[in-house]
């Protein structure tokens, strides 16, 4: 009602306000999740593919956070990861996900990999150096089992930080992934500056494969080009036997994706991890 004399942009306050409200309140319950018992990790493998890429070849795991909210349900972490990255919860909850990962892993009777993603405020916040290490020790679970997913983002901020800290986690034993790779800007550079162990090839070209013959054009060089690095590939969203093919005959090392296994709690895969 008090709105048009004011000019078009009051019409739209009501609804802005709510969404502040709304963020609010979701910041506020998120900061109690944790502690509610409402995150969870759920894991998906990922499979080598010189043998059949099935999921009973699986050579380790990514854990993907989950939260289930009481009232709204389902909140998916492309929701609620952005929010806790920038309320600066990320740097508890990714502390919390990463030994709950490793404690689940370190049960394990096969001794597979368990990958992490990691945030960029983690880096920039508090010890990760030292947390890492830590949470190693607490759990028992040998270094070279464990595996950090970042995406470049995480590196761009500071270049000298960066590789001071990858270095440092490298030292720890434990293993580093570039994540989503293709999405950005300045890969080839940070490939060449930064010791990476693996190379997710992001799942926006795997989806094109058979689609267009350009993508399949990246998706071979990348996978040269990491070979020439001496990084082991992975392609993430793996849904066709076609995509699996022609991963397979071009040399990619492994394959991650709703064909292999989508991601669930682990459970359902215990018949992999050996309980
Ligand atoms: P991401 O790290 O690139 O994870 C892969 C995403 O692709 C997951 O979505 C997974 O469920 C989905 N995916 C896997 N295979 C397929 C497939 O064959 N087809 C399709 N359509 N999708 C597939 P999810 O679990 O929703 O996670 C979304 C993003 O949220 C992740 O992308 C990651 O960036 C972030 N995230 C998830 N868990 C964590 C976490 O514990 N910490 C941090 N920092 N970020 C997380
Ligand atoms: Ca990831
Ligand atoms: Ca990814
Ligand atoms: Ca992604």
């Amino acid at each position: 009602a008090k709105g048009k004399s004011r000019g078009t942009i009051s019409i739209y306050e009501p609804e802005m306000d709510q969404q502040i409200r709304d963020r609010r309140v979701l910041h506020q319950e998120l900061s109690v999740a944790i502690k509610n018992g409402e995150l969870s990790l759920y894991y998906q493998p990922q499979a080598a593919t010189a043998v059949s890429a099935t999921a009973s070849e699986a050579v380790g795991f990514e854990a993907l956070a989950r939260w289930h909210h009481p009232v709204r349900g389902f909140v998916p972490p492309g929701d609620f990861i952005p929010l806790a990255e920038e309320s600066g919860l990320i740097v508890e909850m990714g502390e919390w996900i990463l030994r709950e990962a490793c404690r689940e892993a370190a049960s394990w009777a096969m001794p597979l990999q368990v990958a992490v993603n990691l945030s960029p405020a983690q880096f920039t916040h508090g010890d990760l150096v030292g947390l890492v290490h830590s949470i190693l020790l607490e759990t028992g679970l040998t270094p070279d089992r464990l595996e950090l997913e970042i995406t470049e983002g995480v590196l761009i901020e500071d270049f000298d930080r960066g590789l001071s800290l990858l270095r440092r986690l490298k030292a720890l034993g434990v293993r580093i992934s570039m994540d989503d790779f293709g999405s950005g800007y300045s890969s080839l550079s940070y490939l060449q500056a930064f010791p990476f162990d693996k190379i997710k090839i992001d799942r926006a070209f795997v989806i094109n494969l058979g689609r267009n013959p350009q993508s399949a054009a990246i998706v071979r060089a990348v996978i040269d080009l990491g070979h020439g690095l001496e990084m082991s590939i992975v392609a993430e969203g793996v849904e066709t036997e076609e995509q699996l093919a022609f991963l397979a005959e071009e040399g990619c090392d492994a394959v991650q994706g709703y064909l292999i296994g989508k991601p669930a709690p682990i459970s359902q895969y215990a018949a992999l991890v050996g309980g």
